[in-house]
This record gives structure tokens, sequence and C-alpha cells, in this order.
């Protein structure tokens, strides 16, 4: 539910408005704009009265708020969300692109990647340290050690490091080492860890669920915005369909389902989605053009011999050639890369 109140209403009335509301037991954000302040209603609004409140002297209008999620809806916060890591950024013009391998492997293969993403104009580097596989036999990543070598390729390129968390018992590992936290598609729905995660100090990267509509993948975000956590970024990365040719089905239109409800801004992982690595520049280029903020894109100098998801992966030189490929595009639909 939202509050819309009157231009300049007087903040002793609005201090009171916020105590009777909160005492029926939501939780008051304000959101003070030039002309108007409006209060979002986050919790239980079954019990509140729209009638009531709407009697107040101070009170223009009540709205509801069809959407179950709340701080993530774009009604309550129509100010497009831009998350920030190391100066670099998700959701403002330039294009943001996350690049890197699946899994870190050694220290000369994320150092080399990381240059190579570097130079064709990556701004993030990603790498997976702990990997969720769908076998217990298959490589686990290198774990606290992949951690270490991320954070050496961040010294070396400057690049802002996203690799993924598994478990709430690393937390505070996480939130001293890497820049951005990724919650791979798997987890989407851990609340627990979504929780925690309401609570750290750096952006969170929150993929889609293999299954997850839309509304349950926002309100995993709400999630994270409700435990307090307001820089959180969306990436689609394909969901299961009765499709057996690609890895999973990339919703493309998911992207502009997310604009119109939210302010998070939303990034697409075409290698996950396709599983096939000559899909991948052309999905990329899809998504830009239906208006993503950014791209995740899985980059490897080997990937014949990558110890997880060569197949998906994309040389060094394709790299470059997509980010070439892609600026001609940004700039079609406004943005820039
Ligand atoms: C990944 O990005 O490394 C990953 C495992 O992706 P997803 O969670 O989308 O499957
Ligand atoms: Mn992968």
């Amino acid at each position: 539910m939202i509050v819309i109140l009157k231009p300049k209403s007087a903040a002793a009335d609005v201090a009171e408005l916020t105590e009777t509301l909160e005492n029926q037991g939501v939780k008051v954000d304000p959101v003070y704009g030039t002309e108007l302040t409006i209060l979002g209603l986050v919790g239980d609004t079954s019990r509140i009265d729209p009638s009531r409140v709407e009697a107040n002297r101070i009170v223009e209008r009540v709205m509801f708020v069809a959407e179950p999620f709340k701080m993530a809806n774009k009604l309550f916060h129509p100010e497009p969300t831009v998350v920030e890591a190391l100066g670099r950024s998700i959701g403002a013009n330039k294009i943001a692109v996350i690049a890197g391998p699946c899994s870190v492997e050694t220290e000369e293969q994320i150092q080399q990647i990381a240059v190579n993403v570097k130079a064709a104009g990556a701004s993030f580097l990603r790498g997976g340290a702990f990997k969720p596989r769908t076998s217990p036999y298959a490589f686990q990543g290198l774990q606290y050690d992949g951690l270490r070598l991320l954070r050496l390729a961040r010294e070396a390129t400057g690049l802002p490091i996203v690799s993924e968390i598994m478990s709430p018992h690393d937390i505070d590992l996480f939130e001293q080492s890497v820049d951005i936290i990724q919650v791979g598609a798997r987890n989407m729905q851990n609340f627990d860890l979504l929780k925690e995660l309401g609570r750290v100090s750096k952006p969170v990267l929150l993929k889609r669920g293999l299954s997850a509509t839309i509304e349950e993948w926002l309100m995993s975000a709400e999630y994270l915005l409700a435990g307090g956590n307001r820089q959180v970024a969306l990436c689609e990365r394909g969901i299961r369909t009765f499709e057996t040719y690609t890895r999973n089905t990339l919703d493309l239109s998911a992207i502009l389902a997310v604009k119109k409800m939210s302010h998070l801004p939303v990034i697409v992982d075409p290698s996950h989605a396709a599983g096939k690595w000559w899909m991948v520049s052309s999905l990329a280029k899809a998504a830009v053009a239906v208006g993503a903020d950014g791209l995740m894109i899985e980059v490897h100098n080997d990937p014949a011999h990558a110890l997880c998801d060569g197949q998906q992966s994309i040389k060094p030189d394709g790299f470059r050639t997509l980010m070439d490929e892609l600026r001609p595009i940004a700039l079609a639909v406004g943005r820039e890369l």
C-alpha cells in the first residue's frame, strides 16, 4: 500500500500518521520528493483500513500495490536503482559488462582472462570460486583459494570482481573479498541466504531461478531490499522450458516486464541461457537491443580445457569482436558501452 500525502504536509503531521500506521504492524518507508511525500507501507497491510487512512487530512490518496513486492516496485520507488561497485555501475546509461570464466582455475588463467576482458572493455570480472554443480563428482571450484586469486586479478586490473556465494556461512568473507555478491539461480529462493545478504554492505546480483516466475524473482529481491540492502541487480539467465536444444530458454521478455514493474537494474547472461558458445554473441546483442542494463558473459582462454562450462564460453578474441559489435546497438537504443 502506498500513501500519497498532500503537498507541503507538516512534518509533525507526517510523523503522527507514520506512528499510527506503524502501530498497525507495518513499516513505513517515506520518500520525500520535491513536491510530494509518499509513504510506502511495507509488511502486512491487511489490517489497515484504507478509508480511515484517506480520512486523514494530510492524505491525498491511498494506492494499492497489486504486486506483492513493495520495495522492488517501481510505483513505490520510481527512480531507477543504480548499483555501484568500485566506481563502476549497473543501471546507469553505460551498459555494464561482466565477463570472465565460469570458474577460477589457476592464477595464470584468471589473470590472463582479466587482462583480456578489460582490454576489450568489460567493466567487471566474473569468476566462480564456489560452484553449484549438479554432480558431486564434478569440479566444485577452488573455493577460498579461488577468492584469493580473484582478489589478485582485481589488484592487477582494477576490475571489480563478481562471484557466487552458496552458503550463509561465507557471508563475512564474501563481504570482505568481492565487490558484487552473486546469488545463483539455484539459490534464488534460499531465503536464509537472502535474509543474511539483506544485511551486507556489498551489492547483490540476483540470478533468476531455473523455473522461477518473474514475480517470484522480484519477491526474492524483496527479501534483500527488506533486509536493508538497496544495492540489488537482477540477472536473467534463461529458464527451464520443454525445449531441450538449448540449456535453458532465454526469456528476453522478462527484461521488459522487470523494467515495467521494478526500478532494479536487470542484466542478461546469454551463456547459461544458451549453453552453446556460438549463440552467445547474437543473444547478447538481442538483450542490449531489448533494453538490458548489462550482460554477463563467460569468457575462457582455452574453452576446450575449461573445468566448467567450456561449451558455452567464448574466447577473448570473440569477446572483443562482440564488444565492438555491441557498441552501435547500444547507441541505437540510447545507451553507451
Ligand atoms: C554462474 O553464473 O556461474 C552460474 C552457475 O549461473 P546460474 O546460477 O545462472 O546457473
Ligand atoms: Mn558457468
